[in-house]
């Protein structure tokens, strides 16, 4: 990324109006590779006078219609440029992603790399269809309706998925003619910024993409009070949803909240055991559980729960740890030293609590450094432990046995978050029954992690509300519904 390179390592800047500029406090902080322990970069720390410069920038790029106006099919294919883009650049992407998270290269660059091109092409194909409905009212009047765009968008994102969260909003924001300050994880702002970069190449007029690294308790409190901003749209903790449900009251800013998970996978005697183990397995282990819907309740009907278990032991074996250049490892290093240490704890509760661990449950290290733990599995988990109610973000599954259908349904429920589930099962009649009872964003039956930007993504309960993704959810999210009435016998 064009960035300084300076005998300390590389330096970034802020991003805000097409241009680089730096902190006006001129503060920085490092951002380490989890995996080495290294810093990869100084990056500026964004402060309340910077999201305001940004959000300026945002405002003036919404006010001048200057995006908003634009030719929709222009617009349309500066996101599909900027798409192109994306995957031209997709090696040097994957590795930031890589060096910034922790996350697998193979798993960042034929993952999560080319998902962010597809988000960019698909809403490039929303930006011309945005439009309104005429509606039959009774009298002498014509009524339509048009799709507007909110305005300046704040959005928040996490660190587990950085580019993919960020081509989620920015992605469905800009089509829909919204111009945008994106926030990124502290633990995670390269790729974000490199995205502001690449939409600077691909033609966006300065303003419209704002990348603000910075800290959530500054950076991100800054934007969600900001008069300037109309909506924030947030992925993250549960915890700091609530936090910015009630800052956002104060200027009564259009919230969307995609918040975290304790899905249940639930697999039936009846399921195809095998694609049940994999799915299991993977539901919980992928992205090293560090996914908002990470199947980490794994219910099992009660006959085949042992054999079932044994086969979550020998998936949890294969799942190697390791350097996450080495194409062989599928467990990279845990984000971060803090992130670790609470997935230890969770570990230490459920060992505490009386679960039994039967598989991982060790901080490693590799090559002598690192964030890392192994695959974890603990069987006769209580429905009351904390490893059973509480959002882990690592690899942890807490196996919890089950008798009948109305007893998967109501252990799936019960808990505060309704983001995600699985479902496993041959009998047509119950994976459809299932998919009614559970209240969840998304069900996948058969299947597990599953993600198409044509399909909405988003919680039920304390998960959050509002949908990332899709064609009319991303319009109900980024647009105002306007009426307009004209008389007819004037
Ligand atoms: P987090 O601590 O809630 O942080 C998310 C973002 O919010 C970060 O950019 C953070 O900045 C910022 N932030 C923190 N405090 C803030 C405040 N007071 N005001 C405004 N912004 C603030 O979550 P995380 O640890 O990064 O990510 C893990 C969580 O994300 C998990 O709970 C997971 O389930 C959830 N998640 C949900 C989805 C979904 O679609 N539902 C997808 C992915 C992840 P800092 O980086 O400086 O803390
Ligand atoms: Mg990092």
């Amino acid at each position: 990324m064009s960035a300084t390179q300076t005998a300390e390592g590389i330096r970034t800047r802020l991003w805000i109006g097409n241009e680089w500029v730096d902190a006006q406090r001129g503060g920085t902080f490092a951002t380490t590779n989890p995996a080495t322990e290294e810093v990869i970069a100084e990056v500026a720390e964004a402060r309340a006078e910077d999201i305001d410069r940004a959000v300026q920038a945002a405002r003036a790029a919404f006010a001048d219609s200057r995006w908003r106006r634009m030719n929709p099919h222009k617009r349309s294919r500066l996101l599909w440029k900027l798409a192109d883009l994306v995957d031209a650049n997709a090696d040097e992407l994957g590795l930031l992603e890589t060096q910034d998270n922790g996350k697998p290269y193979f798993e960042a660059r034929r993952i999560d790399v080319p998902s962010v091109a597809q988000t960019l092409r698909y809403y490039a194909g929303l930006a011309d269809k945005v439009q309104g409905d005429t509606v039959p009212v009774p009298g002498p009047f014509l009524n339509y309706t048009l799709r507007e765009p909110v305005g300046v968008v704040g959005a928040i994102i996490p660190w587990n998925f950085p580019l993919s969260m960020a081509a989620w909003k920015v992605a469905p924001a800009l089509a829909c003619g919204n111009t945008v300050v994106l926030k990124p994880a502290e633990e995670t702002p390269l790729t974000a910024l490199r995205l502001g970069e690449l939409a600077a190449e691909a033609g966006f007029p300065a303003g419209v993409l704002n990348v603000v690294p910075g800290f959530g308790e500054t950076a991100g409190a800054a934007l969600v009070r900001h008069p300037g901003v109309d909506a924030i749209s947030f992925t993250g903790s549960t915890e700091v949803g609530k936090v910015i449900m009630r800052e956002a009251a104060d200027t009564l800013k259009k919230v969307s909240l995609e918040l975290g998970g304790k899905s249940p996978n639930i697999v039936f005697a009846d399921a195809d055991l095998r694609g049940a183990l994999k799915g299991a397995s993977s539901g919980i282990f992928y992205g090293k559980g560090e996914v908002c819907a990470a199947g980490s309740r794994i219910l099992v009907e009660s006959r085949i729960h042992d054999e079932f278990v044994a086969g979550l032991q020998a998936g949890a074996a294969r799942a190697t740890v390791g350097d996450p250049m080495d194409p062989s490892t599928r467990l990279g290093a845990i984000v971060s030293e803090a992130q670790l240490d609470r997935v230890m704890g969770y570990i230490e509760a459920g060992r505490r609590d009386g679960a039994c661990l039967v598989a991982g449950g060790e901080r490693t290290r590799v090559n002598g450094r690192g964030h890392f733990v192994n695959a974890t599995v603990f069987r006769d988990v209580d429905p009351e432990m904390s490893i059973a109610r509480e959002e882990i973000f690592g690899p942890v599954a807490a196996v919890i046995p089950f008798d009948d259908v109305d007893d998967a349904i109501r252990k799936a429920n019960d808990s505060l978050y309704g983001l995600a589930a699985g479902v496993w099962t041959r009998d047509i009649g119950k994976a459809h029954r299932l998919a009614g009872a559970i209240d969840a964003g998304t069900v996948w039956v058969n299947t597990y992690n599953q993600y198409s930007p044509a399909s909405p993504f988003g919680g039920y309960k304390q998960s959050g509300f509002g949908r990332d993704l899709g064609f009319h959810s991303a319009l109900e999210k980024y647009t105002h519904l306007k009426s307009v009435w004209v008389a007819l016998d004037g």
